[in-house]
């Protein structure tokens, strides 16, 4: 087989364009048509089609998951002083919005079953930056951290399952935070009966490509409940608009969704239902085909809990194992990757935050043993089998 090029997509969106193309065509074409190409009619339409689906008040559509994050943390008017926990086993946009607006990421370590921020860890973290004791949890440096007060939390659905939200939802209660979920990676996944999107106080959730349900560009939403919030985000999204376009009422950015990002989101939907159980049956076979191998730890789900498999992601035994597994992999053609290699803690981007590796040993550890399998609606129970005997193999 060849070495160098995979013979296998780590996610087919080719197969699904097939499926949809003339509705693709179709709906771009519209906007040719229309030419309202900033805030045009696909917007509302998709917002709409998004609420439904959800079950949320609100749906705002905006320029990335990344600008989602930032327009949800800018509504709660977040800056220098601010303490936003959240975890360092996430996609650097979590904590990069945190940064951008001069308030403070405190890192909180994940559980090693989930993936997912820990509760009882994240209760330490809150105590420690209220006591400013760093011998209740790891802290940012001295600097960073000498009068935080805690503002928020932000919970990750890391690889399409939703964090703990009964329990971290009462956490903050407690002590006056806002949550905001970060659903990048979860829209479609279920959390007891209720759809990621509509777990915590503003929702985030992204269009990049490769997520769950991915656009032809970049794209994201916003989702909440409350109306004042939602309102705050509508402005900010375009130059912190007031009543009328030339009336500016707080400074915001340009955070628009493109009508033609919209479209293609449009047709892209339609087939979305569809491919979250196709996804769930992908999954089922995986952890079917590879469980009887003891070195490797699975997916786990919890009961009341519905992944939307952005990722599969594996523990191997240690780091080597998991380059063999991996070499194995590619010998054959099947595409690999390691989501994430370096935990948020370590990056060079926030060195000035002053945490060392083992101030959050979960994360740390995750970072060398994961790795994650190609994950799609359109992957063959044949292709899965190959994968899985070169696992089984080694
Ligand atoms: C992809 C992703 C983002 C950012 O989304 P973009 O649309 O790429 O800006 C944020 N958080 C997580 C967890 C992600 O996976």
């Amino acid at each position: 087989m060849n070495k160098e090029r995979s013979f296998m997509n780590f996610i087919d969106l080719p197969a699904q364009q097939q499926r949809i193309r003339m509705q693709i065509e179709e709906n771009i074409r519209k906007v040719l048509d229309h030419g309202q190409y900033i805030m045009g009619p696909e917007i509302g339409a998709l917002e709409q089609a998004l609420v439904e689906y959800t079950g949320v008040r609100h749906a705002i559509a905006c320029s990335s998951g990344t600008d989602a994050l930032l327009l949800a943390l800018m509504a709660y008017g977040v800056g220098p002083g601010d303490a936003v926990f959240t975890t360092p086993f996430t996609f650097i946009a979590t904590a990069e919005v945190v940064a951008l607006l001069g308030a403070t990421p405190v890192f909180v370590d994940i559980d090693p079953r989930t993936f997912n921020i820990d509760p009882e860890k994240l209760k330490q973290a809150i105590q420690a930056v209220k006591q400013n004791d760093p011998r209740l949890h790891p802290l940012p440096a001295a600097s960073q951290s000498a009068a935080l007060t805690p503002k928020g939390i932000i919970p990750v659905d890391l690889f399409g399952l939703p964090a703990d939200y009964d329990r971290i939802s009462a956490i903050a209660r407690e002590h006056g935070l806002f949550v905001i979920e970060d659903a990048a990676q979860s829209f479609g996944a279920e959390y007891q009966g209720k759809k990621a999107g509509a777990l915590a106080d503003i929702a985030c959730t992204s269009f990049f490509p490769a997520k769950p349900l991915g656009g032809y560009g970049d794209g994201g939403m916003c989702f909440t409940d409350d109306d004042t919030l939602a309102d705050l985000m509508r402005s900010i999204r375009i130059h912190g608009q007031g009543s009328d376009r030339y009336n500016n009422v707080r400074v915001g950015i340009n955070g628009r969704l493109d009508s033609l990002q919209a479209a293609i989101l449009l047709a892209k939907f339609s087939l979305f239902p569809e491919e979250t159980i196709l996804r769930q049956q992908a999954a089922g076979r995986y952890s079917a085909l590879l469980a009887q191998n003891e070195s490797l730890v699975l997916p786990y789900v919890p009961d009341g809990y519905l992944s939307v498999w952005a990722q599969y992601s594996i523990l191997a035994r240690d780091n080597a194992h998991r380059a063999a597994i991996q070499a194995a992999l590619q010998k054959e053609g099947i595409p690999t990757m390691v989501y994430y290699p370096k935990p948020l803690h370590v990056q060079d981007a926030f060195a000035f935050l002053g945490y060392r590796p083992d101030d959050l040993p979960v994360s740390d550890d995750c970072a060398r043993r994961i790795f994650s399998l190609p994950m799609h609606p359109y992957l063959k129970e044949d292709d899965q089998k190959l994968i899985a005997d070169a696992i089984n193999g080694i």
